[in-house]
């Protein structure tokens, strides 16, 4: 593998530091020492009512119960926005580009406070209160970011639901949550296909019939098209919610109470509600973007993660407004209407920070380099991923040809439970190995555990665990502590487990395996299935690749890939070669027992491989799929269940 290529930290002379080396061992040091005292100094990031004096109580043991700054009191559209009027009235808080509709909107701070006011008080006036839940499904317009902040402002607990779920996967988030109301469109634009949403809510609420609990939805027009309107429970948002008054006091809320909930991308299984609580979210908001993001408050920072997603909270909301900082979405594709659309985004809005998903870091460099040459990037000073490994080439990719060597690439690994980055790097500060998403953060005290349940020092291999409580743990699951407790606190006791497998190398740097269920054994060989997706993912006839383990009569597990082969390069790949490539860079004994090209992979609404799925397929397994409302595109799921029985 390609861990010898290290990036030393002075690279970029023009990527200013924001400490030395020697002030962020200080920091780790502290926050070992004196958590306490270091995270309520950390607290400072955010704006408080009540300032707290308490720092962490509760235990990883037993029932599981995690409290942060218990005793102190906030709001968290005030973090994101009062605490900035006076000094950012007219700067501009959110951009928001329209692909469609070929415009962008800009909304200062101060119309962003007028906008979340009026909603804040017509959601009042239809009898939201604090602590009821207000889901919200909404493309990415203004609109989305502005119900989120309003909800927060009056202690509503928001759940942000992935406008292109099925009826029934949105059903069931519906009666799941409890939801009094919904925040819609009509419908959004994905590259040039047309996505129902108040349809598909609609017959999600006929779905789910006397078991939600939904009294009214707003309706956004997000087109012009028409949609039906259901008299007494549907609203025209834009109609109703502009009469209101632009002003609402906020809502004092105590740290601890719920913020908001949010369903896990379910790649492994059924999703999972995770609970975040405000006061404790919203300084690792800060705290992250501040760190791994250096933010500074002229950044322009587009993340092009869906709202619905952690990243889209934390990296295109609190995070950035919390810190003062501009915001951009934009509902484009990276490759449409032309291959290097987001590269003319970056330079029309002179975005400085870029943050994406490896999927589209592939789909970019499946372009080719010279799509990105011919574009000006030099508003660009920070490029980042989150979301799955990414392969030491297509780190390297990014950062050769899109950051043209001069922005740092932070790889940052995070999950829905853990509210923002837990393992990424300080930019300028740490150097920079390709495929390894660095260090934890300080404060947060990572553990491998070795097969034997043993947490190994030094270089180790195993499953990745967190060993102490930090602000942006959730606190439970939805209704239903218990899955908590059991899912990720049962396999070690006081560990956190993350669900990943890692590696830890001599140089204390962090390299996710993959899931833990993604690691196979074949003939007693442990292969992590990252490794062969990182070998392919590094021969360019190669658009992407899942590797698999099924089980194998003889060998106890074997290995399946299935690959994408990539159309516009020169010399085409076959089966063999995949095998081959496989044989060469690990070893005979992980020759492949399958190997299927195929046009496409299984994949969440977040743009994850579901390998869950494609371990069954493989394996003939095609009775118990199970629940596929998590997928993008169900359809694929026959087309790959057909290849694999034609070439049996
Ligand atoms: P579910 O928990 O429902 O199966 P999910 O785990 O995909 O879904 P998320 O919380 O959105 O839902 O994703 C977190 C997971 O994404 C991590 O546990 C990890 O497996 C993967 N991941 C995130 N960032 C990175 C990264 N930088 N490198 C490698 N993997 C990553
Ligand atoms: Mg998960």
């Amino acid at each position: 593998m390609t861990d010898h290529t290290v990036i030393p930290a002075g690279a970029y002379p023009d990527y200013p530091a924001i400490m030395t080396p020697e002030q962020l061992q200080g920091m780790r040091e502290k926050a070992r020492t004196d958590p306490d005292a270091f995270w309520l100094e950390q607290a400072q990031r955010v704006h408080w009512f009540r300032k707290p004096t308490q720092g962490f109580s509760g235990s990883f043991e037993k029932d599981v119960s995690i409290s942060w700054f218990a005793d102190g009191e906030l709001n968290a559209s005030v973090c994101c926005i009062d605490r900035h009027l006076t000094e950012k009235r007219d700067q501009v808080a959110l951009i928001s580009q329209r692909e469609a509709e070929g415009r962008s909107e800009s909304l200062t701070y101060h119309d962003l406070h007028e906008r979340v006011c009026r909603l804040a008080n017509a959601l009042t006036y239809l009898g939201v209160k604090k602590g009821c839940r207000v889901a919200i499904c909404l493309p990415m317009v203004s609109e989305a970011i502005v119900s989120m902040l309003a909800c927060t402002r009056i202690g509503a607990i928001h759940a942000v639901l992935f406008g292109g779920f099925s009826a029934e996967g949105l059903a069931e988030r519906l009666v799941d949550s409890g939801a009094v109301a919904v925040i819609t469109g009509n419908m959004a634009w994905r590259g040039d296909k047309a996505v129902p949403y108040k349809d598909t809510l609609d017959e999600a609420l006929k779905k789910a019939g006397d078991n939600s609990s939904v009294q009214f939805m707003l309706v956004v027009r997000t087109s012009d098209e028409a949609v039906p309107m259901l008299p007494g429970r549907d609203y025209d948002y834009h109609d109703f919610v502009d009469h209101f008054e632009a002003d609402f006091v906020p809502v004092a809320m105590r740290a601890e109470d719920p913020m908001f909930m949010l369903y896990t991308s379910g790649s492994t299984g059924k999703p999972k509600a995770v609970v975040h609580a405000t006061g404790g979210y919203m300084v690792w908001a800060a705290y992250t973007m501040g760190m791994v993001y250096t933010h500074r408050p002229n950044d322009v920072l587009w993340c092009t993660a869906d709202v619905a997603w952690i990243t889209g909270h934390t990296s295109v909301v609190y995070g950035p407004l919390a810190n003062g900082g501009t915001t951009m979405i934009s509902d484009s594709l990276p490759t449409f209407p032309y291959p290097g659309r987001w590269f003319d985004l970056i330079d029309a809005y002179k975005v400085t920070m870029l943050f994406t998903a490896p999927t589209a870091v592939r789909a970019m460099m499946a372009e080719g380099e010279v799509v990105a040459q011919k574009r000006d990037l030099s508003s660009l000073r920070l490029l980042g991923v989150a979301g799955e490994p990414i392969s030491p080439d297509a780190w390297l990719w990014y950062h050769d040809v899109v950051g043209k060597k001069r922005c740092p690439v932070a790889d940052t690994w995070w999950q829905t439970e853990t509210a923002g980055v837990v393992l990424g790097p300080i930019p300028g500060v740490q150097a920079l190995k390709p495929g390894s998403a660095t260090m934890p953060l300080p404060g947060v005290e990572m553990v491998i555990l070795n097969s034997a349940g043993k947490a190994e020092m030094g270089a180790a291999d195993g499953a990745l665990c967190i060993a102490r409580s930090w602000p942006g743990q959730c606190r439970t699951l939805w209704k239903d502590h218990e899955r908590f407790r059991q899912a990720y606190f049962s396999m070690a006791p006081g560990l956190y487990f993350t669900g990943d497998g890692a590696r830890r190398d001599e140089d204390g740097y962090y390299w996710i395996t993959g899931r833990m269920d993604d690691v196979i054994n074949i003939a007693g060989h442990r292969l992590g299935t990252a490794e062969v997706e990182d070998i392919l993912g590094e021969d360019h006839r190669i658009v992407e690749c899942a590797a698999v383990g099924v089980p194998h009569s003889v060998k106890g597990q074997a290995l399946v890939v299935f690959a994408i082969p990539n159309r516009a390069a020169v010399t085409s790949v076959d089966e063999k070669d995949v095998t081959r490539l496989i044989v060469n860079l690990i070893g005979r004994y992980a020759a492949p027992e399958a190997v299927y090209l195929v046009p496409d992979l299984p994949r969440t609404r977040s743009g994850k491989i579901v390998r869950r799925l494609l371990r069954k397929i493989a394996s003939g397994e095609t009775e118990t799929l199970g629940d596929l409302s998590a997928l993008s595109d169900p359809s694929i799921i026959s087309t790959l269940c057909e290849r694999v029985r034609s070439q049996m």
